[in-house]
């Protein structure tokens, strides 16, 4: 389905919601999908002085989406502020985020979606594939948009936004052709096989710390090497 509008980080788009007051909607309930990257592990690790393991233990949780394995946030029942409500682990008793400052990227997205395309520019070298993506505001998602416009890049609050970006193209585009290999592998019935490069993918963008004096997006391209 092709969205109405979509965005650039550079516009406005009606997302305004009262600063979330009183609300906590897509917080709750949200099963697997707030999927996470590895900047956002990168985050949360560093700033909760947690490793991978041990967010596993009642943060994070891994499930299997098109053959390959990714983490996302854990969503718990049974808390004393919401009873068997499944919320996140990161929601405080007032309804709101502990980790606002460094929630990851699917929850400062909402109620905005990523629309990927590749386009096809023409170069003195000839035609060259640029990826990318723009934003539209997912329907009926957020209950309470109140109509004022909000400019995205402010609304994503990223530092380095451009160099983000980047970031969650080549992200978005490794997923999917991972995804893609594994369901030849899986086809082939080599399911050990898939076992094992999950594992190792698992290890080397998640599990192996990001060093903290160094750029994230410096330490991932430099990851990103051994697929090349
Ligand atoms: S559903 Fe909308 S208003 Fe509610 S917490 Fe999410 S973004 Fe904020
Ligand atoms: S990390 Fe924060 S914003 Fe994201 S779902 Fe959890 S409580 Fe909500």
């Amino acid at each position: 389905m092709t969205p109405d509008r979509l965005y650039t980080a550079r516009d406005m788009a009606k997302i305004g919601c009262d600063d979330c007051k009183g609300c906590s909607y897509c917080c709750q309930e949200m099963g697997e999908s707030v999927v996470l990257t590895p900047f956002d592990i990168c985050e949360l690790t560093q700033h909760l002085g947690r490793s991978f393991d041990e967010l596993m233990e009642d943060k994070i949780e891994l499930y299997m989406t098109d053959g390959m394995v990714l983490p996302n946030l854990k969503m718990s029942g049974e808390t004393k502020a919401y009873g068997s409500k499944e919320v996140c682990g990161f929601l405080n008793e007032e309804g709101r985020c502990s980790i606002h400052a460094f929630r990851p990227g699917l929850c400062r997205l909402f109620p905005l979606g990523r629309n990927y395309e590749i386009k096809q520019m023409e170069t003195e070298d000839g035609i060259k594939e640029i990826k990318g993506f723009q934003y539209f505001i997912v329907k009926d998602s957020c209950p309470n948009l109140n109509g004022t416009k909000v400019k995205i890049e402010k609304w994503l609050g990223i530092p380095n936004l451009k160099k983000n970006e980047e970031f969650i193209t080549t992200w978005h585009y490794f997923c999917k052709d991972f995804q893609e290999e594994i369901q030849e592998l899986l086809k082939a019935g080599e399911d050990d096989k898939v076992k094992k490069i999950n594992l190792s993918m698992l290890e080397l963008f998640y599990r192996k710390p990001y060093e903290k004096e160094r750029d994230f997006y410096e330490q991932f391209e430099e990851r990103m090497k051994v697929f090349d």
